[in-house]
Order: C-alpha cells, then structure tokens, then sequence
C-alpha cells in the first residue's frame, strides 16, 4: 500500500510505502470504529423511548381492535340464534293453538263432558305475533317460554289421548257388538230354540237362525272382527266364524264357497261368503250363529240392530 503525503514545507508530493501488516491495521481499526458507531446510535436510539414501544402500543391496539370484533361476532351470532330459537318457539305455540282448538272440537263432537278436558287454558305466554314485535330476545325469556310450551305440550297431549281411547273404544264398541243382518237377500226360514229336526222330525235344540236366500248371494260379517275358522265342519258344510272380540263370535254354515281365510281382517258389512247349500241341508240357505263365551245366544236382537 502506498500512501501520498503532501508537503507545504517541503513544497512536494512525498510518497510513503507502508507495509501489509500496517494496512491491514488500519482496515480493521476504521470497520471497529464504524461497528461501535452504529451499535452506540442505536443504543442511543433505544434509550430514547421513541420508536420500539409505539409500535407495540399499535401492535397491542390492533389486538386489542381484533378482539373487540370477534365479541361483536360472537354477540351477532348469539342475537342470530336467539332470533331463530324465539322464532320455532312461536311456531311450536302456533301448534299448541291448533292442538288446542282440534281438542275442544273433538270434545265437542264426542259429546264428551268438557269438564275433563281443558283446552280452553289460555297459554302463559304470547303467541308469535307478540315475539315477532320484540326485536330482540333474552336467553333467560326463550329458556322459561320453553319450560311452559313443554309443559303444555304434555298436558295436551295427555288430554289427546284419553280422547282418542275413548272416541276409539266407543267406535270399536258399535263396530264389534255384532248387529244387522248376514245376508244381503233372503229371508228368516226358522228361528232360534227348540224345533223339528227336518231330516229326523226329532224336537232339537236349533242353535241359529237361518236364512233362506238365492244361492250365490252375498253373506257379509256383521260387525269387524279377525277370521278364525273357514272351511268345512261336520254337518255345517262350508263353514266361517270370526272373533269379534270381548267374548262375540259368530259362525255362518251351509255356504257355497267361502271367500276369506283365518287371520283375515274383516269390516262390517264385508262379504265373507256365498250362500249355498253345503252339510246337513235341505236347500240354499244361510245357517247363523253367534256365541258369547263359547254358548249360543239368540241371535234375533243383534239381526233385529
Ligand atoms: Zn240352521
């Protein structure tokens, strides 16, 4: 390295050699000098509370700005569900209305005594229209309307189903109590009780009532009931009996065919059989029983129905 000094004195340029080891000297002391100046700027920088600390106060306040948000969105969101909930609570109050106004009419219709059923309750709290007014809706408001709709709900629906069994029951009752006549044509040829045998002119017991009718023509069931037996019986031909429940069974004899098969569902009025002339019989003609309990009873009051 060489380094050129100019002299007044000596009224010329002087040129210096310096060695290596010396410039390498004078290198590393002015980086060192330049390094501390810097590290003592900024040391100088950071005693002067100036710029680190506001950068954290904003850093904290954009936090801080963030949070405030997210409550906000979580309070939207509550408001949201709220609305929602107060909403199916005015529907689930609407239903209760109809429930209510179905159960004082079939009260009604019944001709029950209204004194068992309480439909006409006014419920404790408003209907949709009221909650549709507020705007906004407390937790604590849905959680109780809540407590009374359940309430209300199970009272009904108590109040609903003794009324339905028994509406039920009386309707079962006129459908399973055998009433009306077997056939759809024809005539009463012989009556219950003592009689002559036709076959024997011996006097026996006559356990039916018989029917004289066009063979072929319909014989129905005279009340609803589940088909328990259908084929032939010894001296009974072609046979159908059905289980009406409550003890009733009745039997139709003497059919041409038969026309359903144990463990059938029948309605009143629902053709069972055809007449005909099938067992121990002297023409076209419907035999008809009806026992309670196992025992033949006359059948002429339930014909008579
Ligand atoms: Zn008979």
């Amino acid at each position: 390295m060489n380094v050129i000094v100019f002299s007044k004195r000596l009224g010329r340029a002087r040129q210096i050699e310096l060695g290596r080891p010396l410039a390498a000297t004078v290198t590393i002391g002015l980086i060192v000098t330049i390094l501390a100046g810097v590290l003592f700027a900024g040391v100088q920088l950071g005693r002067s509370n100036v710029f680190a600390p506001t950068a954290q106060v904003a850093d904290w306040g954009r936090r801080l700005e963030e949070q405030r948000q997210q409550v906000v969105d979580a309070r939207q969101e509550l408001q949201n569900r709220l609305d929602a909930l107060a909403g199916r609570v005015g529907q689930m109050n609407a239903h209760v209305i109809r429930l209510d106004a179905l159960g004082r009419r079939l009260t009604e219709m019944a001709h029950l005594d209204k004194g068992e059923f309480d439909f006409d309750r006014v419920p404790a709290v408003g209907g949709p229209e009221a909650l549709a007014e507020s705007a906004l809706v407390a937790a604590p408001d849905i959680s109780s309307m809540l407590d009374t709709l359940s309430r209300q709900i199970k009272d009904r629906e108590r109040q609903l189903s003794v009324l339905e069994s028994l509406i039920s029951t009386r309707n079962l009752s006129r459908q399973i109590v055998p009433g009306g006549r077997p056939v759809m044509q024809g005539w009463i040829s012989s009556y219950f009780g003592q009689r002559t045998d036709p076959f024997n002119g011996r006097t026996v017991y006559h356990k039916g009532i018989d029917f004289a009718g066009p063979a072929g023509s319909q014989v129905v069931a005279v009340a609803a009931g589940v088909v328990t037996y259908s084929k032939d019986r010894f001296g009974y031909g072609k046979t159908v009996e059905i289980n009406h429940g409550n003890g009733y069974v009745t039997r139709y004899a003497h059919n041409q065919r038969t026309l359903v098969t144990p463990g059938d569902t029948v309605q009143k009025g629902q053709a069972i059989a055809l007449i005909g002339s099938t067992g121990r019989s002297t023409g076209p003609h419907l035999h008809f029983e009806v026992l309670k309990n196992g025992r033949a009873i006359d059948p002429m009051s339930f014909v008579r129905q």
